[in-house]
């Protein structure tokens, strides 16, 4: 018995099994949730997430190419849940992509116009993007959730254009979830401490990012990728149907400290 049993969703961002999307998934999956996965378009961002995925003990997935940026692919995943399926509980956003060149110390103020738009089309716009088409799969209601960064709050050196686009993200996620409430689908997102991805590792000053965390946080150290998983858990549970439109720091009580 989970409290996850007879729910179906959609997670998008699994790229290994260090991603945040696979820790949320393991613990979505043990919670007794049927998933659905995209991957990166390519045969070897598929054969990476299939991998992952058997990671999770999950068999033959239904598993779809789906680049974020693009309708036409976010169209088809969409129209193929409703055909397979009808209806789903629950999408996990957990996508996030920004030119690396402007992602050095030192380097927010030479962002060009092309990077930007990028980067916020990839990492907020396809929240929004999702939000509207979840209207047609959750006729009973839903719960969608995305991952962001305190970057998007105050300067973290590095993060740059990321760290707006993570404001964009939190603030969609408020709007979104005002509207899309009445139709009885929730949206909030996590606000994660720093964790060994690929998507990290593109950060420059990433470590003294986790050193910093480790420090400085209220706990006294970083974040594993499971006490995200079991907040996912929580906000696309049945556990959290009076909470939307939240951003929910799950930091090692980073966040609070001023010094
Ligand atoms: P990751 O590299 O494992 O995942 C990023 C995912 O985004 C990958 O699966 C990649 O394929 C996907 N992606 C990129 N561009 C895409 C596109 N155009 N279409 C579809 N998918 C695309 O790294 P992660 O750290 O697990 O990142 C997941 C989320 O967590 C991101 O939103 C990230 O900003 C956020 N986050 C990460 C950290 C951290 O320290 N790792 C902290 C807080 C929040």
């Amino acid at each position: 018995m989970g409290v996850m049993d007879g729910k179906r969703g959609i997670v998008f961002g699994i790229a290994n099994d260090r991603s945040y999307a696979w820790y949320i998934s393991r613990q979505l999956a043990s919670q007794g949730a049927t998933l659905l996965f995209t991957h990166l378009p390519g045969e070897k961002m598929e054969r990476r997430c299939r991998q992952a995925i058997e990671e999770l003990g999950i068999k033959d997935p239904w598993l779809v190419s789906c680049d974020v940026s693009k309708d036409e692919d976010l169209d088809a995943v969409f129209n193929k849940i409703a055909a397979d399926f009808g209806k789903i509980d629950f999408i996990v956003h957990s996508v996030a992509f920004a030119d690396r060149a402007f992602l050095e110390l030192g380097k927010f103020h030479t962002t060009t116009r092309a990077a930007w738009n990028q980067a916020l089309d990839i990492s907020a716009y396809s929240l929004l993007a999702m939000g509207q088409r979840a209207v047609k799969v959750m006729p009973e209601g839903g719960s969608i959730i995305s991952m962001t960064y305190f970057g998007g709050e105050k300067v973290i050196p590095g993060y740059n254009i990321m760290g707006v686009a993570k404001a964009a993200l939190e603030h969609t996620t408020r709007y979104l979830a005002y509207e899309l409430g009445e139709k009885k689908i929730r949206v909030n997102t996590i606000s994660g401490g720093p964790l060994r991805t690929l998507a990290a590792m593109a950060v420059g000053g990433i470590q003294e990012m986790f050193d910093h965390q480790a420090r400085k946080s209220s706990l006294k150290r970083n974040i594993e990728g499971e006490e995200v998983g079991n907040t996912a858990v929580y906000l696309l549970s049945d556990m959290s149907t009076g909470v939307t439109g939240e951003t929910i720091h799950v930091d090692a009580g980073f966040s609070i400290v001023g010094l």
